[in-house]
Protein backbone atom coordinates (compact mmCIF):
# COMPACT_ATOMS: atom_id res chain seq x y z
CA UNK A 1 0.00 0.00 0.00
CA UNK A 2 1.07 3.36 -1.10
CA UNK A 3 0.59 6.29 1.44
CA UNK A 4 -0.86 9.01 0.53
CA UNK A 5 -1.03 12.78 1.37
CA UNK A 6 -3.37 13.59 4.63
CA UNK A 7 -5.51 15.78 2.86
CA UNK A 8 -5.76 13.92 0.07
CA UNK A 9 -6.93 10.76 1.49
CA UNK A 10 -9.76 12.58 3.83
CA UNK A 11 -11.08 15.25 1.07
CA UNK A 12 -11.04 11.75 -1.22
CA UNK A 13 -13.18 9.81 1.59
CA UNK A 14 -15.60 12.73 1.26
CA UNK A 15 -14.52 14.92 4.80
CA UNK A 16 -14.22 18.07 2.63
CA UNK A 17 -12.79 20.27 -0.33
CA UNK A 18 -8.78 19.91 -0.11
CA UNK A 19 -9.08 23.11 1.20
CA UNK A 20 -11.08 22.94 4.24
CA UNK A 21 -9.54 19.93 5.31
CA UNK A 22 -6.49 21.87 5.06
CA UNK A 23 -8.20 24.03 7.17
CA UNK A 24 -9.23 21.77 10.22
CA UNK A 25 -5.62 20.23 9.79
CA UNK A 26 -4.69 23.88 10.48
CA UNK A 27 -7.35 24.07 13.70
CA UNK A 28 -6.27 20.77 15.41
CA UNK A 29 -9.07 18.80 14.20
CA UNK A 30 -7.45 15.90 12.82
CA UNK A 31 -5.34 12.96 14.63
CA UNK A 32 -3.21 10.52 12.96
CA UNK A 33 -2.42 7.61 15.38
CA UNK A 34 -2.44 9.62 18.21
CA UNK A 35 -0.66 12.92 17.75
CA UNK A 36 -2.26 15.71 16.13
CA UNK A 37 -1.58 16.73 12.69
CA UNK A 38 0.50 19.70 12.23
CA UNK A 39 0.28 19.64 7.97
CA UNK A 40 -1.52 18.67 5.44
CA UNK A 41 1.25 16.96 3.48
CA UNK A 42 2.03 14.18 5.85
CA UNK A 43 1.75 11.21 3.98
CA UNK A 44 -0.67 8.35 5.64
CA UNK A 45 -1.66 4.90 4.37
CA UNK A 46 -5.28 4.84 4.87
CA UNK A 47 -5.68 1.44 5.89
CA UNK A 48 -3.40 1.28 8.84
CA UNK A 49 -2.75 4.51 10.71
CA UNK A 50 -5.55 5.62 12.75
CA UNK A 51 -7.30 8.58 11.13
CA UNK A 52 -9.57 10.34 13.53
CA UNK A 53 -11.45 13.44 12.96
CA UNK A 54 -13.41 15.74 15.65
CA UNK A 55 -13.28 12.29 17.47
CA UNK A 56 -14.76 9.95 14.82
CA UNK A 57 -12.66 7.15 13.68
CA UNK A 58 -12.01 7.77 9.99
CA UNK A 59 -12.86 4.37 8.46
CA UNK A 60 -10.97 3.68 5.16
CA UNK A 61 -13.01 1.72 2.55
CA UNK A 62 -13.00 1.54 -1.28
CA UNK A 63 -16.58 0.40 -1.15
CA UNK A 64 -19.67 1.99 -0.60
CA UNK A 65 -23.20 0.36 -0.29
CA UNK A 66 -26.15 2.31 -0.24
CA UNK A 67 -30.14 1.23 0.47
CA UNK A 68 -32.16 3.67 -0.70
CA UNK A 69 -35.89 3.86 -0.80
CA UNK A 70 -36.61 5.62 -4.13
CA UNK A 71 -39.32 8.01 -4.01
CA UNK A 72 -41.09 9.04 -6.88
CA UNK A 73 -40.20 12.06 -9.07
CA UNK A 74 -36.54 11.33 -9.35
CA UNK A 75 -34.22 9.59 -11.81
CA UNK A 76 -32.05 6.47 -11.25
CA UNK A 77 -29.55 7.44 -12.96
CA UNK A 78 -26.46 9.84 -12.07
CA UNK A 79 -27.24 12.42 -14.74
CA UNK A 80 -30.45 13.76 -16.14
CA UNK A 81 -30.57 17.29 -17.97
CA UNK A 82 -34.24 17.85 -16.74
CA UNK A 83 -35.06 16.10 -13.33
CA UNK A 84 -33.51 15.65 -10.06
CA UNK A 85 -31.13 12.07 -9.44
CA UNK A 86 -31.05 9.75 -6.84
CA UNK A 87 -27.53 10.85 -6.62
CA UNK A 88 -29.15 14.01 -5.49
CA UNK A 89 -30.43 12.62 -2.07
CA UNK A 90 -27.32 11.28 -1.03
CA UNK A 91 -25.40 13.47 1.48
CA UNK A 92 -21.94 14.64 -0.49
CA UNK A 93 -20.05 12.38 1.84
CA UNK A 94 -20.79 9.38 -0.47
CA UNK A 95 -20.71 11.14 -3.76
CA UNK A 96 -16.83 10.87 -3.64
CA UNK A 97 -17.01 6.71 -3.82
CA UNK A 98 -18.78 7.65 -7.37
CA UNK A 99 -21.95 5.68 -6.88
CA UNK A 100 -24.54 4.76 -9.09
CA UNK A 101 -27.55 2.61 -9.13
CA UNK A 102 -27.51 -1.11 -9.34
CA UNK A 103 -30.52 -1.95 -10.99
CA UNK A 104 -32.90 0.81 -11.81
CA UNK A 105 -35.83 1.55 -10.97
CA UNK A 106 -38.55 3.96 -13.33
CA UNK A 107 -39.45 7.38 -12.59
CA UNK A 108 -43.04 6.83 -10.76
CA UNK A 109 -41.40 3.83 -9.21
CA UNK A 110 -40.44 3.51 -5.76
CA UNK A 111 -38.82 1.24 -3.45
CA UNK A 112 -35.81 -0.47 -2.81
CA UNK A 113 -32.64 0.89 -4.71
CA UNK A 114 -29.14 -0.53 -3.97
CA UNK A 115 -26.56 2.33 -5.08
CA UNK A 116 -22.54 1.05 -5.21
CA UNK A 117 -19.26 1.19 -6.67
CA UNK A 118 -18.79 -2.08 -6.91
CA UNK A 119 -19.09 -3.46 -9.83
CA UNK A 120 -18.73 -7.23 -9.10
CA UNK A 121 -21.62 -6.70 -6.56
CA UNK A 122 -23.69 -5.23 -9.09
CA UNK A 123 -22.70 -8.26 -11.21
CA UNK A 124 -23.64 -10.50 -8.98
CA UNK A 125 -27.04 -8.72 -8.27
CA UNK A 126 -27.97 -7.94 -11.94
CA UNK A 127 -26.60 -10.81 -14.01
CA UNK A 128 -29.74 -13.11 -15.55
CA UNK A 129 -27.81 -16.00 -14.86
CA UNK A 130 -27.94 -15.06 -11.22
CA UNK A 131 -31.94 -15.12 -11.32
CA UNK A 132 -31.83 -12.60 -8.10
CA UNK A 133 -35.59 -12.53 -7.13
CA UNK A 134 -37.12 -8.99 -7.94
CA UNK A 135 -40.05 -8.97 -5.54
CA UNK A 136 -42.66 -5.78 -5.96
CA UNK A 137 -45.55 -4.31 -4.21
CA UNK A 138 -48.23 -2.96 -7.23
CA UNK A 139 -51.35 -1.57 -7.69
CA UNK A 140 -53.12 -2.98 -10.69
CA UNK A 141 -56.60 -1.15 -12.07
CA UNK A 142 -59.22 -3.89 -11.61
CA UNK A 143 -59.94 -7.41 -10.45
CA UNK A 144 -56.88 -9.44 -10.46
CA UNK A 145 -58.43 -12.80 -10.81
CA UNK A 146 -56.62 -16.48 -9.39
CA UNK A 147 -55.79 -17.69 -12.83
CA UNK A 148 -53.43 -15.01 -13.64
CA UNK A 149 -51.37 -16.78 -11.00
CA UNK A 150 -50.47 -19.78 -13.63
CA UNK A 151 -50.44 -17.51 -16.41
CA UNK A 152 -47.46 -15.60 -14.86
CA UNK A 153 -45.50 -18.93 -13.68
CA UNK A 154 -45.71 -19.98 -17.24
CA UNK A 155 -44.50 -16.61 -17.94
CA UNK A 156 -46.23 -14.43 -20.30
CA UNK A 157 -45.24 -12.51 -24.24
CA UNK A 158 -44.71 -9.01 -23.82
CA UNK A 159 -45.56 -6.63 -26.45
CA UNK A 160 -42.21 -6.85 -28.28
CA UNK A 161 -43.10 -11.01 -28.53
CA UNK A 162 -40.59 -11.75 -25.62
CA UNK A 163 -41.57 -14.66 -22.98
CA UNK A 164 -40.41 -14.13 -19.39
CA UNK A 165 -39.57 -16.48 -17.12
CA UNK A 166 -41.51 -18.04 -14.57
CA UNK A 167 -42.51 -15.22 -12.07
CA UNK A 168 -45.01 -15.39 -8.79
CA UNK A 169 -47.83 -14.00 -8.42
CA UNK A 170 -49.63 -13.38 -4.64
CA UNK A 171 -52.77 -11.55 -4.65
CA UNK A 172 -53.20 -9.44 -1.54
CA UNK A 173 -56.56 -8.17 -2.65
CA UNK A 174 -58.91 -8.29 -5.37
CA UNK A 175 -60.78 -5.04 -5.66
CA UNK A 176 -61.15 -1.89 -8.22
CA UNK A 177 -57.82 -1.62 -7.47
CA UNK A 178 -55.95 -4.63 -6.65
CA UNK A 179 -53.03 -4.94 -4.57
CA UNK A 180 -50.22 -7.70 -5.49
CA UNK A 181 -46.94 -8.88 -4.36
CA UNK A 182 -44.96 -10.05 -8.33
CA UNK A 183 -41.97 -11.86 -7.89
CA UNK A 184 -39.43 -11.63 -11.13
CA UNK A 185 -36.32 -13.31 -11.68
CA UNK A 186 -34.58 -11.03 -14.67
CA UNK A 187 -35.15 -7.52 -14.85
CA UNK A 188 -36.41 -6.67 -18.21
CA UNK A 189 -36.99 -3.00 -19.09
CA UNK A 190 -40.42 -1.82 -17.65
CA UNK A 191 -40.82 -5.54 -17.21
CA UNK A 192 -43.76 -5.25 -14.17
CA UNK A 193 -45.40 -2.82 -16.17
CA UNK A 194 -45.46 -4.84 -19.40
CA UNK A 195 -46.22 -8.06 -17.69
CA UNK A 196 -49.67 -6.29 -16.67
CA UNK A 197 -50.26 -4.93 -19.74
CA UNK A 198 -50.50 -8.55 -21.58
CA UNK A 199 -53.03 -8.53 -19.48
CA UNK A 200 -54.47 -5.50 -20.54
CA UNK A 201 -54.03 -4.48 -16.64
CA UNK A 202 -52.29 -1.08 -15.70
CA UNK A 203 -50.06 -0.82 -13.05
CA UNK A 204 -50.94 2.55 -10.74
CA UNK A 205 -48.46 1.75 -7.80
CA UNK A 206 -44.74 -0.10 -8.09
CA UNK A 207 -42.63 -0.58 -5.33
CA UNK A 208 -39.98 -2.92 -5.21
CA UNK A 209 -39.53 -4.06 -2.01
CA UNK A 210 -36.69 -6.67 -2.11
CA UNK A 211 -33.68 -7.93 -4.14
CA UNK A 212 -32.38 -10.90 -3.55
CA UNK A 213 -32.56 -11.84 0.35
CA UNK A 214 -31.49 -7.94 0.84
CA UNK A 215 -35.58 -6.41 2.27
CA UNK A 216 -36.09 -2.71 1.99
CA UNK A 217 -35.71 -1.34 5.38
CA UNK A 218 -39.42 -0.68 6.68
CA UNK A 219 -37.67 2.29 8.57
CA UNK A 220 -37.03 4.16 5.48
CA UNK A 221 -39.10 6.66 4.13
CA UNK A 222 -39.12 7.57 0.82
CA UNK A 223 -36.07 9.57 -0.53
CA UNK A 224 -33.96 8.30 2.55
CA UNK A 225 -30.97 5.98 2.76
CA UNK A 226 -28.47 4.01 5.02
CA UNK A 227 -25.91 1.86 4.21
CA UNK A 228 -26.13 -1.54 3.70
CA UNK A 229 -24.89 -3.65 6.87
CA UNK A 230 -21.59 -6.29 6.77
CA UNK A 231 -23.83 -9.13 7.30
CA UNK A 232 -26.29 -7.75 4.04
CA UNK A 233 -23.69 -7.40 1.68
CA UNK A 234 -21.33 -10.59 2.73
CA UNK A 235 -24.86 -12.71 2.99
CA UNK A 236 -25.99 -11.48 -0.12
CA UNK A 237 -27.99 -14.19 -2.65
N1 LIG B 1 -40.77 -2.92 -13.63
C1 LIG B 1 -41.28 -1.77 -14.09
O1 LIG B 1 -42.15 -1.75 -14.95
N2 LIG B 1 -40.79 -0.64 -13.58
C2 LIG B 1 -39.85 -0.58 -12.62
O2 LIG B 1 -39.45 0.49 -12.19
C3 LIG B 1 -39.34 -1.80 -12.16
C4 LIG B 1 -39.81 -2.96 -12.68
Amino acid sequence: IKKERLDKVLSNMGYGSRKEIKQYIKNGRVIVNGQVAKNNSIKVDPYKDEINIDGEIVEYKKYIYIMMNKPKGVISSTRDPFFSTVLDLLDRKYLSFNPYPAGRLDKDTEGLLILTNDGRFTHKLLSPKNRVNKKYYVEVDGYVDEKYISLFKDGIILDDGYKTLDSKLEIIESNYISKVYLTIIEGKFHQVKRMFEAIDMEVVYLKRMSMGNIKLDEKLLPGEYRELSKEEIQNFK
